[in-house]
């Protein structure tokens, strides 16, 4: 079946309704109190089509924690930038461990798995640092402009909480340093990074925002940020290394691009036709949103629409 997009509303309110019903929605993260605090029955779901029309359910208009979410498009911003140059410092396979760890980093010489799990987006964050000396202000332009929120900003109390909490990411950053593979000076790195990770945006922000990946690199504008490749490439990762160490059970259940954070938001790709944000802060043991993926599967499996 393929579904007209009138049809989209029907479909997020039936699926809102069924998880509603859900009475398992996982835990939030605790690591640091903001996230603890979030309550897991909060469920919000939006759908962008490409001319900007939004459709959407529940607490989609609720501005959230957008966390590893944000990897996303700075890796889109510094891949238009550079281009390939980009890959000699991070790589594009399945990392196969949890989205904080160093061991991989010891074998592979300082060169991170994929621009998804922490190590990688700490590379890329650097990168586009060098390259335009206010990464996080990049990103957050960049997402202002293509949600048409002139209002996204940074929390700064998460950003600070992270920074409090961000042992490892300063393990990682130093790590890599000390093979070559970080510009910048890690406070100053650590600082743009957990800014990134701070920033608050909806449902609707973010569906919005994501939808030049399904235009194939095409900004709300009509401007081209990527090249047709780069957007394939974006999306691609997206599918394999997008949701923790479970891309694959992702891949298999829903058949998007995907990107989650362990805000408990999810974004999700239909190359050509839509874009979709679910946010719904109970968190499964691998980090994703417990309702934000049965409601992507629930999504696909009811239109048909996926990329398989
Ligand atoms: N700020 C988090 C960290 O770097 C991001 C985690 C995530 O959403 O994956 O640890």
């Amino acid at each position: 079946m393929t579904l007209m997009s009138s049809q989209f509303q029907p479909v997020l309110e039936r699926i809102a309704a069924e998880i509603e019903r859900t009475p398992d929605r996982g835990r939030p993260a605790d690591y640091i109190p903001a996230l603890a605090a979030c309550d897991p029955r909060t469920f919000g779901m939006a759908v962008a089509e490409l001319d900007g029309t939004v459709y959407g359910v529940g607490d989609w208009r609720e501005p959230f924690s957008t966390q590893s979410i944000t990897k996303v498009f700075t890796l889109a911003l510094d891949l238009a930038r550079e281009g390939d140059e980009l890959w000699e410092h991070v790589g594009r396979e399945p990392s196969g461990n949890p989205f904080n760890s160093l061991v991989q980093l010891e074998y592979e010489n300082g060169i991170p798995r994929n621009p998804f799990i922490n190590a990688g987006a700490l590379v890329v964050t650097d990168r586009l640092h060098s390259r335009t000396g206010d990464a996080a202000g990049e990103l957050l332009s960049f997402l202002r402009e293509e949600s048409g929120n002139p209002a996204l900003a940074f929390d700064e109390e998460v950003a600070a909480s992270e920074a409090a909490h961000g042992d490892r990411n300063a393990a990682l950053a130093h790590f890599m340093a000390a093979y070559g593979n970080i510009d910048n000076d890690i406070p100053v790195l650590l600082d743009q990074y957990f800014r990134q990770c701070s920033l608050r945006a909806s449902c609707a922000d973010l569906a919005l925002a994501t939808t030049f990946l399904a235009r194939h690199g095409i900004r709300a504008d009509g401007n081209r940020l990527l090249t047709l490749s780069q957007a394939k490439q974006i999306n691609a990762i997206m599918l394999t290394c997008g949701t923790y160490d479970a891309a694959g059970d992702f891949a298999y259940r829903v058949g998007l691009p995907g990107k989650s954070g362990v805000g408990g938001g999810i974004i999700a790709v239909v190359p050509g036709r839509c874009t979709l944000c679910v946010w719904s802060p109970g968190l499964d043991e691998r980090g994703n949103s417990v309702a934000g993926v049965a409601a992507l599967d629930r999504f696909t499996t009811l239109t048909g629409v996926s990329v398989f």
